[in-house]
């Protein structure tokens, strides 16, 4: 590389820290989470072409990069304290890298979450993060705990990001403003790590959104041994979204991916505390089904009645 490995971490990728005890420039960083607290770690990989495409603009592949990251650590009600970098690069673009370094390190101070240390190599673009955060010992946010009776709820609104993956691959037709709102879905998503922390104590399990509602539902029920019904009108979408033919309305709130929004579930009897979590993030949140003791995901409409997906077309369509 031209200008250099060593330049490049210099000039780009370090700052000082503050409450790890060592950040980039030895062997390891050191990090010293607090007495009574658990580390949460979590690693997602960035490939172009796979996760994102070649059009997103370098600042906002350094926000995605790291949200995906935190929204995993929201997802288990983690407060983020440190995060490592592995980049694959396939030159020395400095435009590229000052638009990367900005939008990182834009979320970083956001979030208030250190970078400490990572990788750097010559290859194909290929960017994976590690977070690492911390939560008090027995507190975190799992998979595995939904009860049946417990109501299902999600924060913001589902399905932009799926339609603007639509859009850029010409499948659907938004005129100027409309690809704009979408395609800021898709690249600028918005961890909701308050709202995870917020929820500690309160939900009995959560999920962050990253490969659409049903298979990451799916996850959950399988990990706490339920079933859901999930009733398809109260799914919540965005004005745009609403603008949309019905069929890809319900394809894009359903399998949609790419939302980054938190899917969990609370008792009934704590209705009143998520919504003051909610309140406290600054986050809308929606209740949209229910946990059953019998295994299986249920899609209702508002009379109970069960919806029939195969009539939506779209659903065929997106598998191809
Ligand atoms: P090692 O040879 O021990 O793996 P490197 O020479 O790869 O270490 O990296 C030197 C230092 O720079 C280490 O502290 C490492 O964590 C850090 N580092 C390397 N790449 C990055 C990066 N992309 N972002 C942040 N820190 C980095
Ligand atoms: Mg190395």
């Amino acid at each position: 590389m031209s200008l250099g490995e060593f330049d490049l971490i210099a000039r780009w990728f370090t700052r000082p820290v503050r409450r790890a005890v060592l950040g980039v420039g030895d062997d390891c960083a050191l990090l010293a989470p607090a007495p009574g607290m658990q580390l949460a770690v979590s690693s997602d990989m960035l490939v172009e072409g796979r996760h994102f495409l070649s059009t997103l603009p370098p600042s906002r592949l350094g926000h995605k990069a790291l949200a995906v990251n935190l929204s995993d650590l929201a997802a288990c009600g983690a407060r983020p304290l440190a995060f490592t970098l592995a980049l694959a690069l396939p030159r020395v673009d400095e435009a590229f890298l000052e638009g990367f370094a900005q939008g990182l390190w834009a979320l970083a101070e956001a979030h208030d979450i250190e970078l400490v240390g990572g990788d750097t190599t010559a290859g194909p673009l290929n960017i994976c993060i590690t977070v690492f955060g911390e939560i008090p010992a027995g507190q975190a946010l799992l998979r595995s705990g939904a009860q049946p009776g417990d109501e299902l709820w999600v924060s913001g609104t589902l399905g932009d990001a799926r339609l603007a993956l639509e859009a850029f691959r010409g499948t659907v037709a938004l005129d100027g403003a409309a690809f704009e709102t979408a395609r800021r879905a898709m690249e600028l998503p918005q961890p909701r790590v308050a709202l995870g922390l917020a929820l500690r104590g309160t939900a009995s399990s959560a999920i962050d959104l990253s490969d659409g509602l049903v298979g990451d539902l799916g996850h959950v029920l399988a990990r706490s041994g339920v079933g859901a019904q999930l009733v398809l009108d109260r799914l919540p979408r965005s004005a745009l979204l609403a603008a949309q033919p019905m069929a890809l309305q319900h394809a894009c709130l359903l399998a949609g991916g790419d939302d980054y929004e938190l899917l969990f579930t609370a008792p009934a009897t704590a209705r009143r505390a998520v919504r003051d979590a909610a309140a406290q993030a600054g986050v809308a949140v929606t209740p949209i089904g229910q946990i059953t003791a019998e295994a299986g995901l249920h899609v209702v409409d508002e009379a109970g009645l069960a919806v029939d997906l195969s009539a939506h077309r779209a659903f065929d369509h997106f598998r191809a």
